[in-house]
């Protein structure tokens, strides 16, 4: 993660360049002020199969197409294009490994002042990617005394550049304070979310996680894991709001998200959650999704995207 390759292709200003070409000025109004929209993808390498396989990349386009009107910003592709432009830039880069996609879309006038203007810019970078955590054991986690962005303020679902100010925070405090993570409350108190992932608590054998309604990012491993409690663990999945205490007496509790995959939390605040160990929920969703993402699951091979035999579908 640290020394990223200069020479890595990467999609800028309509063209394949090198990393180290892609350069923006130092007055760009998404770096001063916060005016972009990005995703995240993970895309699992499959040696047998010699294949990338891209996770559930039309809902992230969807995702990121619609959240881009959050800043009024329209976009010159559609989710069809973007696949297309995707599995492109894989192949330009021959990754045989597991990649993290991060297309960013910003406000890309370079002046001074806060008003924007209808100047967008778009950019698509891929890089090889392995654990962003590592969960085996299980993470420590605490309740951040940083309250998550407002839906009036900053629009957490919008998956916005500068609300990611209040994940830094939160999520440097937490280590420095010797957790591996944070668990952000909303400003009235309710369980949100980590950092960079959604939040599930296992109580009297089902699944809770807080609604979309409570300033969440709606994370599309969040559904995946919902869809797999449901059809393949006969789990009970509601959304509801969570009461801070909830994190103190559950049975199980996990993180999910694109970069953490489904983290088990085993201390919450210094408090064991459960058994203290992770539980029997956490390790057969964990399993599921780890398999379903790879490949190995026929059910869920609609979710994935190959890279190196992906047919062009682009729309014109
Ligand atoms: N919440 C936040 C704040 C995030 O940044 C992320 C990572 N994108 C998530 C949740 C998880 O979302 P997803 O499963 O779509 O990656």
């Amino acid at each position: 993660m640290h020394n990223v390759n200069p020479n890595l292709i990467v999609y800028f200003d309509n063209r394949f360049v090198p990393l180290g070409e892609a350069r923006v000025s130092v007055l760009t109004h998404a770096l001063n002020y916060g005016t972009g929209v990005f995703e995240g993808i993970r895309g699992y390498w499959d040696e047998e199969e010699e294949e990338l396989f891209l996770v559930r990349l039309e809902e992230h386009y969807h995702r990121w197409l619609t959240n881009c009107r959050i800043l009024r910003m329209e976009f010159p592709l559609n989710p069809a294009q973007l696949t297309e432009l995707t599995t492109e830039l894989v192949r330009r880069n021959r990754f045989r490994d597991n990649v993290y996609v991060r297309p960013l879309a910003y406000k890309s006038s370079a002046r001074i002042g806060v008003h924007p203007d209808e100047k967008n810019a778009f950019a698509l970078v891929a890089l090889p990617f392995g654990d962003y955590l590592d969960s085996r054991l299980g993470l420590h986690a605490c309740v951040s005394s940083w309250r998550r962005v407002e839906d009036n303020a900053i629009p957490g679902r919008g998956k916005i550049c500068g609300a990611y100010v209040n994940s830094a925070l939160a999520g440097d405090e937490a280590r420095r304070n010797g957790y591996d993570e944070a668990i952000l409350l909303t400003e009235d108190g309710h369980v949100c979310e980590g950092a960079a992932a959604n939040i599930f608590l296992v109580r009297e054998g089902a699944l809770v996680t807080p609604p979309v309604t409570d300033n969440i990012l709606e994370g599309i491993t969040r559904a995946a894991v919902m869809e797999l409690a449901r059809t393949n663990l006969r789990l009970e999945v509601v959304e509801r709001r969570v009461d801070r205490s909830e994190l103190y007496i559950a049975d199980e509790a996990f993180f999910t998200g694109t970069a953490v995959e489904v983290a088990p939390i085993v201390r919450v605040d210094d408090r064991a959650v459960g058994s203290g160990k992770v539980g029997p929920v956490a390790t057969a969703l964990r399993q599921f999704y780890s398999d379903a993402v790879r490949g190995r699951l026929s059910a869920y091979r609609h979710w994935l995207t190959p890279a190196y035999h992906h047919s062009s579908i682009a729309a014109a």
